[in-house]
Order: C-alpha cells, then structure tokens, then sequence
C-alpha cells in the first residue's frame, strides 16, 4: 500500500513536470551573434558591467561614515571554508564565488560597515564578511593544504558555508527557495563567466518536489542536445589559459567547442537521446526524495551551450550532474570526470571548488555501485572540462556508461537510481 502511494506521488510529480518542459529549440542560430566576436565582446563588457554595482555601491556610500580607510592595501588570508565572496557589501543574492581556508585576497584597504572588507579579485572590487578573514595565514594550511585530497574537507566546506546561497544548500531553503515551481529560467547576463558562453537563448526549467522538501535543487543536465554547438567556440578557461588535458577538445586549446554533439551508440542510438532518458528519470527520482531539480534540457534540444548550462547551474542549484555516455566500446562501467593535478587546481573557480566536484563525484559512484551499476576501474578519469572549468558549485560530469552499454529501460532505471542514491550520500541524507 505504501508504496503504491510512493508511485503514485511520483507519478503525480511527473505529470506536474512534464508540464513544465521546456519549449524545443525556438532560436535558430543566426540569432545567436557571431560567436567568436560575441565570446570576446561580452567577456569584456561582462566584466564593465560588473564594475557598475561596485561603483555605485561606493558612490552610495561615500557619505556614510560606516566607511573606514585602513592604512591601506595588504593581503588577508580565508580563515575557513566556503567563505562567500560577495559582489557588494550586503548579505544576499550578490555571491560571486567561495573561497576556502588559506586563500589569499589583496585587500584594498577599505572596511564597510566595519563587517565587509573590500578585497579585489582579478582586478575587480569584491567583499568579504571581516570575521572570516585575517592577517595570518591559517596554520593548518601552511601545512599542506594542496596535498589534502581527502573528501572531508570539502564536505566541511558544504556543511559549514557562509549564507544560505552557497554550496551544497542550507536550511534556509537553498537558491531555488523563491521561485515558482515550472519556471523557466535563462541565463542572466550579469551573472559571473554569463558573458563567456556563446549559445544562450534556450531556457532552463525547475521542478520543486511537492512533499518531503529538502531545500536542495539538484541541476540535472542531460549531456549534448544543442544543435549548432560544434560551429561555436568558447574559452576553455575562464581566464583563457589553455586546457590541461585532451578530450572533445585538446590539451593546450585555448578554445573549446561551446558543445558537442556527443556520440552514438553501437547500434546507433544518438547519446544525447539516452542522456536525456536518464536525466528524465533521475528527475523523478529526485523530485519523490524531496529534491528540487534544475532541469538543464527536457527535449531533443536546448540552445544553451556547456557554459550556459554551467553558469545556470552556478545560480539557481547546489550540484550540477551532468549525464554522459563515453565514446568507446568496451562497455567498460561508469566513471566521473576528476579534476585533474597541477596548475589547473590553482585556477580560481576550480581552486575553490575542486575538492567538492571530487567528493560529489566520489559519491555518485557509491550510489551507482550501491544500485549495482558497473564501474569502470577506480571510477574516476582525470578530464579538463568546460563544465569544471565555469563551475563555482559541486559539479560533475558523469559518464554512466559508453557506446557498447545496454540503454534498454531496466538499465537506465538501475543508474537513475544509482545516481539519487549518490546525491543522498553527498548530501548526508
Ligand atoms: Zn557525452
């Protein structure tokens, strides 16, 4: 009985979901702006546009004797992880990133408030909460931090973050916590690396679950399905350094394809397609348990490139999953995509966020073992990805499979479950 009533709840959030599909593909390309101009003018002007708040903050509070002037600038060590980095002096839907335990800031000098300390980032003025910061670097980090690989810290991390817009969701009720169920949602151009992504005129859709809600919004993205994505480039890095390791694109491209097409399988089932069958039913999967879902893409196609989706993902969930088949034969089991050593772990957003990609990666592979899926190897594969490079959330790229895989119903049914298990894990459900 019980479970029937189970079924039925998930039935019933399907049927509430499947009316909030997104539209197919109702931008052709030629609205899109010439992408190689569009990906450099708009990294520029992205970065004018989020020098204007700043302005106007400090404009606004010129007058105001809450501003003190500090004998000036010095660099100020993170005191703890998950410190929310803030577009300007107030708490609320301003974070522009997270930073962790021993992370240096140039502080400029200015204390707002005598609570937000301006620091610049990249050539840009951000603040901080003052308490989280201080003149001397932590010592637990002066004694190692980068060799620490160890999953506790990140979960530290997500545990302990600074206001409810961060990380793996809070009590508060997570980033999804105001929105209308069914909504739809683009990518605002004034969110951080927006102005990098070169396919950017589909939209999004959340779900919120109707009963045991959690407070957590989970992004789901079914890997391809972005028709024009091979003929478009983007920057690999958000800071145009060049990617670490080969893949769809090779190591030392400063330019990635926005999105693959991704690959078909033996008997010539594009991937994109099962992606999508997957990701559709981790949705219900994830709505049942009380998880909201970002849904990425709910058709054939969505015009939004891997940076969009990643940038979406950054704003409006606490995870990103993105679901992927692998291009070879061997049915070899399922495996994410790790963040690889080296200078690529210092590059800020991967810097501040590496050790939850691999601690969310780590447990999708015990769920999918939990529900019996095979694994390929240690379950991990070293990969310099768009998605990794843009995310400043738990983020992974999951290949449950490759080309050789059973995509019969039974054996997507096995990996959806799998990956809900997974999410549960990370989140300590
Ligand atoms: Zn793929």
């Amino acid at each position: 009985m019980r479970s029937q009533m189970i079924w039925l709840l998930a039935a019933f959030a399907a049927l509430s979901v499947s009316a909030c599909a997104p539209s197919v593909s109702e931008a052709s390309e030629q609205t899109v702006p010439s992408a190689e101009a569009a990906t450099l003018a708009e990294g520029d002007s992205s970065a004018a546009g989020t020098a204007q708040p700043e302005g106007s903050a400090s404009a606004g509070i010129s007058g105001n004797s809450a501003v003190a002037e500090s004998a000036g600038a010095a660099v100020r060590y993170v005191l703890r992880d998950g410190v929310n980095l803030r577009s300007s002096a107030e708490d609320g839907e301003n974070v522009i990133g997270t930073l962790n335990t021993g992370d240096a800031v140039n502080a400029t000098g200015t204390i707002i408030d005598n609570r937000w300390v301006q620091v610049l980032r990249k050539g840009k003025k951000a603040y901080i909460a003052k308490e989280y910061i201080s003149e001397t670097k932590p010592e637990a980090v002066a004694a190692g931090n980068s060799a620490g690989g160890s999953g506790d810290a990140a979960e530290e991390s997500a545990k302990t973050a600074d206001g409810a817009a961060n990380g793996a969701g809070s009590a508060a009720g997570g980033k999804s916590a105001e929105i209308p169920d069914g909504t739809r949602i683009s990518l605002d151009p004034s969110w951080t690396y927006a102005g990098n992504s070169a396919i950017h005129t589909g939209e999004a859709v959340l779900c919120k679950a109707s009963a045991n809600r959690r407070g957590i919004t989970v992004c789901v993205n079914a890997g391809h399905g972005c028709s024009g994505g091979e003929s478009k480039k983007t920057l690999s890095h958000p800071d145009g350094s060049p990617k670490v390791t080969g893949g769809t694109n090779s190591a030392g491209a400063v330019k990635s394809m926005a999105i693959s097409g991704g690959m078909q399988f033996d008997d010539g089932t594009p991937e994109a397609k099962v992606n999508l069958a997957v990701a559709r039913k981790l949705r219900d999967k994830l709505l049942a348990a009380g998880y909201d879902v970002l849904m990425i893409r709910d058709g054939d196609d969505v015009q939004l490139d891997n940076i969009a989706r990643t940038v979406i993902a950054n704003n409006r969930a606490d995870c990103h999953i993105a679901i992927h088949y692998d291009s070879t034969s061997s049915d070899k089991g399922a495996f994410f995509m790790s963040v690889p050593d080296g200078s690529y772990k210092s590059m800020e957003p991967v810097a501040s966020h590496w050790k939850q990609h691999e601690k969310l990666g780590e447990s999708l592979i015990s769920g999918l073992k939990d529900a019996g899926v095979k694994i390929f190897s240690g379950g991990s594969m070293d990969m310099d990805l768009t998605q990794t490079s843009y995310s400043t959330i738990p983020s992974v790229d999951i290949e449950v499979g490759d080309k050789a895989s059973s995509h019969a119903d039974a054996s997507l049914e096995k990996i959806a479950d799998g990956l809900c298990r997974g999410v549960s894990l990370y989140f300590g459900d």
